[in-house]
Parts: C-alpha cells; structure tokens; sequence
C-alpha cells in the first residue's frame, strides 16, 4: 500500500485571481478553437463544450440546438442504425460535424459505428467509451478502431492519469476523456471509493496529452458557468457536460407532472434505471453506479447554453484572454476554501 500526499483539487477548491486586462467587453472574447487532430490529421472548429453522450443529454435534438452556436453533442449509443439514417437525412450543413458517434467497445457496437460511418462523409467524431478505461481491452480497441477509421476523429476514456492517456494517444486515440466518479449522478466514488478529483484529473492529463500532440475532454463534475471555465483553465481543450445540459426539451428525458409542476428524469448511464431500459436490469455480478434524480423542467436549452457561453466569456475577460485558447496560459488559480455566498441561497 502507498500513500501519495500531494492534495488533489476539485473545481470548488479554486478561483481564478484577476489579471489585468485590456478587454473593454466579453463581446471581444472568441470561444471558437481550431484544432488539428493527431492521428486524424481532420481540422475542426467550434467552440469546444460538448452534451455527455447520456440518454438524458446527449440526442439528436439537442444536437440540432446546440450546432447552431458551433458546440458539439456526443449523441449516446441506444440509437438504432434506422434512427440514424433518418437523422443523418434531415441534418442541415453544420450539425454533422458537431456530432460524435458513441460506441462500447464489442464486436456489435464496431459493426454499428461502421453502419453509421459508411452512410455520410460528414460524420468525423468517434467517441468510444467505458466506465473504466484502465482496460487492456478498450487499448486494443482503440488499435481496431485507428486502423479501420484511419481518417476520423477518435476519442476515447475515461481516464485520469497521464500514464493511461498516452497509452490511449499512443494507440491511436486523437483525443482522451477523463473524469473517473465526478459526474452529477454518478456514484462510483460511493460504491467503490476509486475516483480523483476533477481540476487535478484534467491539469495533469492535459499535460500528458499536449506533450504527445493529443487533445483532452474534461467530462463531468461541472455544476455552473465556473466550472466549465475552470476545466479551460485547466487545460481541458473540450469539457462535456451531462447535468448541466439535463432537464432540457431537446434532452429527450421522460416528463413527469407532479402538482402542477414540470419534471425531467435524468440518470447516470450506470444506473438502475439506464440498466432497466437498455439491458434488462442490472447484473447479478455488478452494482448500480448511478442515480436517478428529477429536475425542475427548464425548456428550450438556447438560454443555458447562452449563460454556459457568457460565463466562459466574462472569465476570459477578468483574467485577461482574449480567445479562449489563450485562457489556460493567463490562468492562475487560487487555492480557496469558500465559494460562492448563499445567505439568500443558491444559484
Ligand atoms: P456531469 O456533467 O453530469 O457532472 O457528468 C457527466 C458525466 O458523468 C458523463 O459524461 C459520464 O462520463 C459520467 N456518467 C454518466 N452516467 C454515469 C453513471 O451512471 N456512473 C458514473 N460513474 N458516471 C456516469
């Protein structure tokens, strides 16, 4: 047994401190990033949030939203071949591009993403993804998928060490997802105690990754504007928000009146209820490693990702970045041990 003693932090143990800045108003700030990928060798340019690939977040109409402002949706994997041949037909330019294809990592779901590759060019993004990506298995994967998909865009996780992140860059991953237990319904740190904190998570993976040409999504744990913009600072090149983005029309969750007032159910893709629907219940052999909770319905999600936006903004603006690339190199963060103030509760 061993002990590593460096305190890791989590987004509610920073701030940013002010840096003096020649920005007059966030309107100057651009969110747009232009990547080249590694492997890929694809350039994309949006701005780098993305709706978690949850079947509460992450579908085909929230898609259609959020590529009008340049951002991107991992749509979630239960979409049957026919649904996204359908979806594919009635996509205008400029969603496509934004959308990454979510695959597990059997034989069935590698037959699938080829079906649904094969039916459009404008299909680019890759997202495979497991609870665990410690696996040799999703390392091999990520080979299989490289070598058919030579020109696409292939993210893969979720980790949260630098180790692990090039051994997922190295075998052909473009991009790597980190973030072990954070997530607003996830439960994996109570049931198994394995986890780390989120900031340290994304600063130390970013590093990993920049230093072998790979890119990071920082994937959970966001719970405000803050959050998202502190993931930048860190170094994420992406962030993925699932709770953030949840409890939305285009989310696609189940309503639910309760006297008079408008819910939307939303759980983790490990939980009880995604094992009920999906896989016929949970396995004798494994726990539930998420919850089900009900949010206040919020409507169309053009307003929070609009404040999701202009919070990200109005960082860059108080510490100086003019375009978001440049946030993490203005980016010091302090060390705190308070937030915000919620004498007349909170936000
Ligand atoms: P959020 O933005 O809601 O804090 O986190 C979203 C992320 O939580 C997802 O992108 C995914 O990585 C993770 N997640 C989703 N469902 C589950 C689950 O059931 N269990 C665990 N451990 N993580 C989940």
């Amino acid at each position: 047994m061993r002990i590593e003693q460096d305190l890791k932090l989590g987004f509610k143990d920073v701030l940013f401190r002010p840096k003096r800045s020649t920005l007059k108003s966030r309107s100057q700030v651009e969110l747009t990033r232009d990547f080249t990928f590694k492997h890929s060798g694809r350039q994309w340019s949006g701005v780098p949030i993305i709706a978690a690939n949850m079947d509460s977040v992450g579908s085909f109409e929230m898609a259609a939203s959020l590529a009008k402002h340049g951002v991107m949706t991992a749509v979630h994997k239960h979409y049957t071949v026919a649904d996204w041949a359908e979806f594919i037909k009635r996509s205008d330019a400029g969603v496509l591009n934004n959308v990454m294809v979510s695959t597990g990592t059997s034989d069935a779901d590698f037959q699938k993403t080829k079906d649904i590759m094969a039916m459009t060019d404008e299909l680019i993004f890759i997202c495979i993804d497991i609870a665990n990506g410690y696996s040799e298995h999703l390392v091999e994967y990520v080979e299989r998928v490289r070598a058919e998909f030579p020109d696409k865009v292939i993210s893969a996780g979720n980790v949260v060490t630098g180790d692990m992140v090039e051994e997922l860059i190295l075998a052909g991953a473009d991009i790597v997802k980190v973030g072990i237990g954070p997530g607003s319904v996830c439960t994996t740190r109570v049931k198994t105690g394995v986890g780390y904190p989120q900031l340290s998570a994304i600063i130390e993976c970013a590093d990993a990754a920049h230093g072998l040409g790979g890119r990071i999504i920082g994937d959970g744990g966001c719970a405000c504007a803050g959050d998202v913009a502190k993931a930048f600072g860190g170094g994420a090149d992406f962030v993925m928000l699932g709770g953030m983005l949840a409890g939305h029309e285009e989310s696609n969750g189940e309503v639910i009146e309760n006297d008079g007032k408008m819910f939307m159910k939303f759980y983790g893709m490990s939980s009880q209820s995604a094992m009920d629907k999906h896989s016929g219940g949970v396995a004798k052999y494994r726990a539930a490693e998420g919850k089900t909770v009900l949010l206040p319905y919020r409507g169309p999600v053009e307003n929070t990702i609009q404040d999701i936006m202009g919070g990200v903004r109005s960082t860059c603006t108080y510490v100086g970045a003019a375009k978001l690339k440049e946030l993490t190199k203005r980016t010091t963060f302090i060390r705190v041990q308070e937030q915000e103030n919620n004498v007349f509760g909170k936000e």
